[in-house]
């Protein structure tokens, strides 16, 4: 075949299938112009999850008549200078509008402020009409129908109505975070609508917002970030790991305002965490880089939604560092929403009422008084102890000192008392030890507030961060086992224990293969005490067949320490003595990161003294 140039219609439609993936582009990138154009309203309406409807109606700039038809043209933007590492706003390729309008039934109708009459043109399939007068005030309404009409093939792979719809929701709310100033609204026939109001300006109004799109619980579960390094500035909102998600949709990253998806970003995010989040569980985060734009490359990706920076390295050690250090210094906090849920299970009575009330509202004014049966019937429900707790002390006297080498010293009088209360402990953090219910839970008491510690969960996370800490220095302490104890496993596993060995070793394990088919254990760290070494190697063994080759060795001993730690750690049901619990508390507050398990969730739960007087009435 001879070569010939293609023309001006293909090329646009071989553009638009890099820059238009779905209808949630279309609107990423008219939303985008319309910022651009500096609106401070603006209006997204759909239908059929954008395949049949897209309407962007913003107050900016608008375009003049005799510059509509270049709008459309392809590499026609009034963005970018003569050069292209400087660049500021959103938009600058100058592909989206003849994209669009190549594959959809695009209209574009807008007037400037100088116009005496707007003024549409439109391009259907590529091919152009108009500029003609109309009737309107001033802005630009985008119009786009039957998206992909013109390549049938794009077509079959769009989602349902649904899915798209909320793709395009999603790309709305992840702008909108950004541009605090601008009211963003988002309606049609596919949807329930969304409002954001403009907020003012600051980071109060830059809160307000993430609120608006995140909920009114993230500012509660989140530590502001703020940190800078050669010249590269980070701000936002690190969400606590007891507040995690189970997908990623609710990390958002910006470079200089942009919204993007940059797998570097992301992996920082997962490194910042991934000591204190499940691996399946994923943090809430917002984070805003401000870099010198001649710093990154924001002309990587033809949708503009990745990025490159001159100093990748530099931007990872920020994002990890600077995540770090909030949680670290927030020390030891729990998910309110874990209080709230409680706060909320009281004032219900329980399981039984099944009618949700809203916060606070049943205890003033007209208090319903079944309602207040209901709590009172749930609070005096006799407890349903499976081993009754003896009624003098509630501890067991035998229990046996749990607490692994270095660990505060428990007192050795055995026979504490919880009568007395020290002082000095209730201004603790998480306060003096009162009691322990149902075998696992311990219940303590500050100045203003009732704490309710997991005590399993909490033990877990303890034993998880003394194991790495003690990792980096030297090898752990081992406990030679007076029979060696044999495990029978799958050929597999036996050798992939025995590569390990070696790594093993260093937490205190010694273990050798003992014929084709099993393993001796003849040594169990001595800091898990007594343990099952049968299932601690069984399970060692399908964390290291996981794990094996993704992570290399760093990765591994993560996952050797957790599965460690969940194995030496207190089992629910242990009955705990005094001087126990309040050793595990002081152990709590003294170790960062134990406000929640190596799997995410809440070690204790606190409740203020305040709320609890709500409950009853008192204010
Ligand atoms: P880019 O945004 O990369 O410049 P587009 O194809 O998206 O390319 O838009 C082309 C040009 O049309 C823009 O540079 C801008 O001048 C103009 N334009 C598009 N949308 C609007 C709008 N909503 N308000 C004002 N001008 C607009
Ligand atoms: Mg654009």
């Amino acid at each position: 075949m001879p070569i010939k140039q293609l023309t001006e219609t293909i090329i646009n439609q071989i553009a638009a299938g890099e820059v238009i993936e779905r209808p949630a582009s279309v609107v990423k990138e008219l939303v985008e112009n319309s910022i651009d154009a500096g609106a401070t309203r603006i209006e997204v309406v759909t239908a059929g999850g954008g395949k049949n409807l897209i309407r962007i109606t913003d107050n900016g700039s608008g375009i003049g008549s005799d510059e509509l038809a270049l709008a459309v043209s392809r590499h026609c933007t009034s963005k970018l200078t003569d050069n292209v590492h400087d660049i500021r706003a959103l938009g600058f390729r100058g592909e989206a509008l003849p994209s669009i309008g190549s594959v959809s039934r695009l209209s574009l109708r807008s007037r400037t402020a100088k116009a005496d009459s707007g003024y549409e043109i439109s391009v259907h399939g590529g091919r152009q009409e108009g500029p003609r007068p109309t009737p309107m005030n001033g802005g630009t309404i985008a119009e786009v129908r039957d998206l992909f009409f013109a390549t049938p093939a794009r077509l079959k792979f769009m989602k349902t109505d649904r899915a798209e719809a909320s793709a395009i929701s999603d790309v709305v709310k992840r702008i909108a975070i950004a541009f605090p100033h601008i009211r963003f609204s988002l309606a049609g026939s596919d949807r329930t609508p969304i409002d954001l109001a403009a907020t003012g300006p600051g980071s109060s109004g830059m809160l307000e917002r993430i609120s608006q799109v995140l909920g009114r619980e993230f500012p509660e579960n989140a530590i502001a970030i703020d940190a800078e390094r050669d010249g590269v500035r980070l701000t936002g909102f690190a969400g606590i790991p007891a507040f995690n998600r189970g997908n990623s949709l609710h990390q958002f990253a910006y470079v200089n305002g942009r919204p993007v998806r940059d797998k570097q970003i992301w992996g920082a995010i997962r490194g910042a965490y991934a000591d204190v989040i499940a691996r399946d569980r994923h943090p809430v985060v917002v984070l805003f880089l401000n870099i010198d734009p001649a710093l990154v490359d924001v002309n990587v990706h033809p949708a503009k939604a990745d990025v490159r920076f001159r100093d990748p390295g530099l931007v990872r050690g920020l994002i990890v560092g600077a995540i770090r250090e909030a949680l670290g210094q927030s020390g030891i906090r729990a998910a309110t929403s874990g209080a709230d849920a409680m706060l909320n299970a009281f004032r219900l009575g329980g399981a039984e009422s099944a009618r949700p009330t809203p916060a606070h509202q049943a205890w003033r004014g007209n208090a319903a008084v079944n309602q207040n049966y209901s709590v009172e019937r749930s609070l005096y429900r006799p407890l349903e102890t499976e081993r009754p707790v003896p009624a003098s002390s509630g501890f067991s006297e035998g229990a046996q000192p749990f607490l692994y080498d270095g660990a505060a010293a428990i007192a050795a009088d055995a026979r504490g008392s919880l009568d007395e209360v020290p002082r000095e402990l209730l201004s603790a953090p998480l306060g003096a030890a009162r009691a322990q219910v149902h075998a696992n839970y311990i219940v303590s008491q500050t100045e203003d507030s009732l704490i309710i510690v997991d005590q399993h969960a909490a033990h877990e996370r303890l034993v998880y961060e003394a194991l790495k800490t003690a990792l980096h220095s030297r090898p752990l302490p081992a406990q030679m086992l007076l029979i060696p104890e044999i495990v029978d496993l799958p050929e597999e596993d036996v050798e992939r224990l025995a590569v390990h060995a070696e790594t093993l070793a260093r937490f205190g394990l010694g273990i050798e293969p003992f014929g084709p088919g099993a393993i001796a254990v003849r040594e169990t760290p001595s800091m898990l005490g007594e343990i099952d070494a049968q299932q601690l190697v069984r399970d060692l063994a399908d964390e290291i067949a996981e794990h094996d080759t993704s992570n290399g060795l760093k990765g591994i001993l993560d996952h050797v320490a957790a599965t460690m730690a969940c194995h030496g750690s207190v089992r629910s049901g242990r009955r705990l003595k005094p001087e126990e619990m309040n050793a595990l508390l002081r152990q709590m507050e003294e170790t960062p990161g134990s406000g929640t398990c190596n799997h995410g969730r809440p070690t204790y739960i606190e409740l203020k003294l305040r709320d609890i007087e709500r409950l009853f009435g008192r204010r």
